[in-house]
């Protein structure tokens, strides 16, 4: 057993304990990293890059698929699974060497095992071959997050998934039925649909991603229906029944049970947050409904003990993860940074892509904020129709006094770059008109952007 001593300690090696762990190393501090896996978390090996360097594949077959549409002639597509998992691996591969190669460039030492808080200025860390105790002033919290399952419904990687198991398979599905229609579900919906699987979703609220706003989140859902994507809403599955070849799906819809027959399903339920043997009961760390309490600084209730990302269960989003990192981190190194989420921006990476900054239009009217409502579609839009993608809209939510935008959602091509815009429109208190007047490059889709705002305008009520 050896013992150093350090500044700050960070559990997990995920977007929020590497940043964390860099930032208090910029800020001076001697910083210890501990990951029992291997750098990138679930962000990288399970969760945003696989499934975008999925997608990005199905979307060349696409493309191919569409080729003739572009006076473009091919033959038709084959999908080889074996390379499109190989470059899929490529990827997460130099990721995580360029992860290594900042803690490195950094000074964090990195500690490969399991880390554990064995006293309040104290993590030790479990291999099998040793342990090591590694003592310290500080200590951040950012074990991240696993899939969530349905009591009675284990995934086993055969016939019932989890999103872990739904990035690694070696053959398609012809047939997949997707429980949760919230980010996770949606995307491998789109994913799976492109490579030839029949896919059904099921959803238990009104509407597929609960969180976005009514008209963006129905408008994907029309456009995920046109392209024959079965989505239930308001549809519980009931039962499960495994069969030689497949399962016999129960759900209750609104219009009564229906059964379906599949060869697997998807449990896309949401996650759990990471906190099993880290000490956490033993040192006193407030727990509330599965999650660990934390203030605006990421402090939890122990002196000098913090946490971040999804092992805090707040807003579970990479750049929310890295953004807490930094937050906590300064806060150890002496600081006194607080998080503020009112510009988070959440993304969906399906075909098109939606993306959302601010409060949606339900919500202005439930919090009894009067709002103009300026839309734009991209059918109008001269860059979106040379791509031959112009389906989707923007929408932007500006206070009906002066104008001030509180929410832009956008369904459309590029809608997860298009958001940048709005979100920094949204922190610098940006109003309709600033955007409407900024001037935009034409051809590109950021006008359509600029023209909901132009729209908006003309609805303020005075608009000269
Ligand atoms: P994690 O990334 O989960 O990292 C935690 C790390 O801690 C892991 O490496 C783990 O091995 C390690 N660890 C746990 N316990 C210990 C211990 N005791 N000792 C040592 N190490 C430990 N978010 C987005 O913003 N955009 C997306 O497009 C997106 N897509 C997603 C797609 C999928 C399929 C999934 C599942 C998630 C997606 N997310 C996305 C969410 C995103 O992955 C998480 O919000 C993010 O990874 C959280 O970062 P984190 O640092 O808190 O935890």
């Amino acid at each position: 057993m050896t013992n150093e001593a350090f500044d700050v300690v960070v559990i997990g090696g995920g977007p929020g304990g590497y940043t964390a762990a860099a930032k208090a190393a910029a800020l001076g501090g001697k910083v210890a990293l501990v990951e029992k896996r291997s750098l990138g978390g679930t962000c990288l090996h399970q969760g945003c890059i696989p499934t975008k360097t999925l997608l990005k594949s199905t979307e060349v077959l696409e493309t191919v698929k569409k080729a003739k549409e572009y006076g473009v002639e091919t033959g038709s597509p084959e999908v080889s699974l074996a390379k499109l998992l190989s470059r899929k691996q490529a990827v997460i591969k130099r990721l995580n060497t360029g992860v290594e190669f900042l803690m490195k460039s950094s000074k964090v030492s990195v500690f490969q095992g399991e880390g554990k808080i064995t006293a309040v200025n104290e993590v030790t860390v479990s291999t099998p071959a040793e342990q090591k105790i590694l003592k310290t002033a500080k200590i951040i919290i950012a074990t991240g997050s696993r899939p969530a399952f349905i009591p009675g419904l284990i995934p086993d990687g055969e016939k019932i998934l989890d999103s872990n198991h739904a990035l690694m398979l070696t053959d398609i599905p012809n047939s997949l039925l997707i429980i949760g229609g919230g980010a996770i579900g949606v995307e491998f919906a789109s994913i799976y649909h492109k490579l030839g699987s029949k896919v059904t979703l099921v959803e238990a609220m009104e509407q597929i991603l609960p969180f976005a706003d009514e008209e963006v989140s129905s408008g994907l859902r029309q456009l995920m229906a046109r392209e024959k994507i079965s989505i239930l809403t308001g549809a519980k599955v009931s039962g499960i029944t495994p069969l030689e070849d497949g399962l016999v799906v129960k759900v209750d819809t609104p219009k009564g049970p229906q059964e379906f027959k599949v060869d697997k399903v998807l449990v896309a339920v949401g996650r759990r947050p990471n906190m099993e043997n880290l000490g956490l009961e033993e040192i006193g760390v407030e727990l509330e409904k599965g999650k660990i309490v934390v203030d605006s600084g990421m402090a939890t209730n122990v002196p000098n003990i913090f946490a971040i990302g999804d092992a805090a269960g707040g807003i579970l989003l990479a750049h929310v993860a890295s953004a807490e990192g930094v937050v906590a981190a300064v806060n150890a190194m002496g600081g006194h940074k607080k998080m503020d989420y009112a510009v988070v921006p959440s993304c969906i990476y399906t075909s098109p892509e939606l993306a959302s900054v601010g409060i949606t239009e339900a919500q202005a009217k439930s919090q009894g904020i009067q709002v103009v409502v300026g839309r734009s579609q991209f059918t109008g839009s001269g860059k979106a129709l040379a791509m031959g993608e112009n389906k989707g809209l923007v929408k932007i939510i500006a206070d009906a006094e002066k104008g001030k935008i509180l929410g832009i959602h956008i369904l459309g091509p590029q809608a997860t770059s298009l958001i940048a815009e709005a979100a920094l429109a949204i922190r610098l208190g940006a109003t309709a008109e600033d955007l409407a007047e900024t001037i935009h490059a034409h051809p590109s889709l950021p006008e359509t952007v600029m023209e909901a705002a132009d729209q908006a305008v003309g609805l303020l009520k005075d608009n000269i």
